[in-house]
């Protein structure tokens, strides 16, 4: 009987998957490994600790509920320890493995391991296939090809919406085959990863334990027992609690959730409940995701530089004392140090905190993008590396698509979306003394009402570390220099 190397990647689950697919309908004997690759657990370019604990936390759960999946099956999961380049081919040799399927992905540092894996196994002469498995379109569905995607996200939607469909979801084999004689390996702990353990805080929005199983309790919750689809689109923007949004981000990322199984869930949910704005809303979520994904597969390494998809230079600062204060949240802005707290506690942050502390650090501090960029690689228990890096080159606005120097007003932010300040009180302390209406602006806060709410300033709580105005007015000048410059290149 033929054997196939199944490689798990950012790919833990079992059912959805064409490659388990192909395997199982070929009838070879399948040997899923998932292999830990330290170099995932070392620092980013600016020094932070690459994967921290809350996201490694993540990835070791789903691992286990994988191994535990293949096991109820009858089969099990080879775990390694070490380079996959190195790791895989000596597994094929060792099992006499004919061919390896692996799940494509997009940006560098995996494409570069995907090709000395490949290279490797091909002087060996070993067949390696690749699979698409990780957007709601398939490429091959996709009205154009990649390398013509629309730069424009509104034009990439309304195409795809028209031209294309969503293919059907792969069902999960009931059986599989048993593995051959092999030494299974032990999943890591945290400390053989380096990684410190976890102290989840009891204000986070939700436990996010990984793994597929637990993903798809998630979206049995949310969308079914809770019934919060029928109104994602109003409760979307939301600060507090696990339900103004799916959630549904980390188990997205490790490909414990796949979209299209969220897609079909949104069906049968219209089908059986409502279709409203909301039940649309939630799949053009997943389409940004599919976007950002696609320009990533478009523009290779472009996503990362300093001058962004759009290629402007503008001359960031590396001003690391204010870059600091925004890690710590301690800028003097409530709505913007709430939010990165909020993140460094507990490795979440909602997507209307996202853009507004990335307007912040970009657009009134004037800081490399990709400071914020890597310090929410490090930190994110989501983190997606073309949702993360595509949504910053947006917001810092050298995106493919950025339509000038765009920012987030702060204060006004504040009143939409945290009138009564309960979000700021939730994750300061320090301010829960300030009444509700105050807390944005506590910069503002007379002497008597200082002592009456028991702050010092400057002490219990930082002074505003940037006028917002005046930063953004300087920093529009630098964005529209670098906008000029740019015009004639
Ligand atoms: C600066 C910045 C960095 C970000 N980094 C990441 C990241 O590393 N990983 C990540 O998954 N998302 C990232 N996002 C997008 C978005 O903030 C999160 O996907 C969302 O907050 C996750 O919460 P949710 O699952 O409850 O989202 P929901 O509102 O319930 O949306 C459903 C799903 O749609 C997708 N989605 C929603 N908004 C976006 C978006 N703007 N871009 C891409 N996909 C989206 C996500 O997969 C999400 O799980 C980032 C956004 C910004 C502004």
């Amino acid at each position: 009987m033929k054997r196939v190397l199944l490689w798990h990647r950012n790919d833990l689950r079992l059912y959805d998957r064409e490659d388990l697919h192909d395997a199982v309908t070929a009838k070879v004997q399948i040997v899923p490994l998932y292999c830990f690759d330290l170099r995932q657990f070392c620092q980013t370019a600016f020094g932070f600790p690459k994967t921290r604990s809350y996201r490694a936390q993540f990835l070791l759960d789903s691992v286990a509920d994988l191994r535990q999946s293949l096991r109820q099956r009858g089969s099990d999961l080879v775990v390694r320890l070490g380079k996959p380049e190195e790791i895989v081919p000596q597994l094929v040799k060792e099992l006499d493995l004919d061919t390896v399927f692996f799940q494509e992905e997009v940006t560098s540092e995996e494409t570069t391991i995907d090709r000395a894996v490949t290279n490797i196994l091909k002087a060996m002469g070993v067949d390696v296939k690749r699979y698409w498995g990780s957007t709601l379109f398939h490429p091959d569905q996709l009205p154009f090809s990649i390398s013509s995607l629309p730069e424009i996200f509104t034009q990439f939607r309304k195409q795809v919406e028209k031209n294309a469909s969503v293919n059907a979801t792969f069902s999960t084999p009931n059986h599989l085959s048993k593995l051959p004689e092999v030494n299974v390996g032990d999943i890591p702990t945290l400390e053989m990863l380096g990684v410190e353990s976890p102290q989840i805080d009891d204000r986070a929005v939700l436990k996010f334990p990984g793994g597929e199983t637990a993903g798809k309790a998630r979206v049995k919750e949310y969308f079914w027992e809770r019934d919060r689809l029928r109104v994602y689109k109003q409760t979307r923007n939301g600060l507090l609690g696990a339900d103004y949004s799916s959630k549904f981000s980390p188990w997205l990322a490790l490909g414990c959730l796949s979209p299209r199984y969220i897609y079909e869930e949104v069906q049968a949910y219209e089908a059986e409940r409502v279709r409203n704005d909301s039940t649309y809303w939630l799949v053009f979520e997943l389409l940004w995701r599919d976007y950002f994904r696609f320009i990533c597969a478009k523009h290779g390494d472009r996503i990362f530089y300093r001058s962004g998809l759009r290629g402007l230079e503008i001359p960031w600062k590396q001003d690391w004392e204010r870059f600091k204060l925004w890690t710590q949240g301690r800028t003097g802005y409530p709505f913007v140090d709430a939010n990165m707290r909020e993140l460094q506690l507990t490795g979440f942050m909602s997507n209307r905190g996202r853009q507004n502390v990335a307007s912040f650090l970009t657009k009134n501090l004037g800081i490399d993008w990709r400071m914020g960029a890597e310090w929410f690689e490090s930190l994110l228990i989501d983190y997606d590396v073309c949702s993360n890096w595509g949504n910053w080159n947006y917001t810092a606005g050298v995106g493919n698509d950025a339509r000038g120097f765009r920012y987030f007003n702060i204060p006004k932010q504040a009143k939409d979306y945290d009138r009564d300040g309960k979000y700021a009180k939730h994750w300061l302390p320090e301010l829960a003394k300030v009444p509700g209406k105050k807390v944005h602006e506590v910069f503002k806060l007379d002497a008597l009402e200082l002592k009456r709410y028991d702050i010092t300033r400057g002490v219990d709580y930082p002074n505003p570390v940037v006028d917002l105005l005046k930063s953004a007015n300087a920093n529009e000048k630098v964005y529209n220099a670098a906008l000029e410059r740019s015009r004639f290149q």
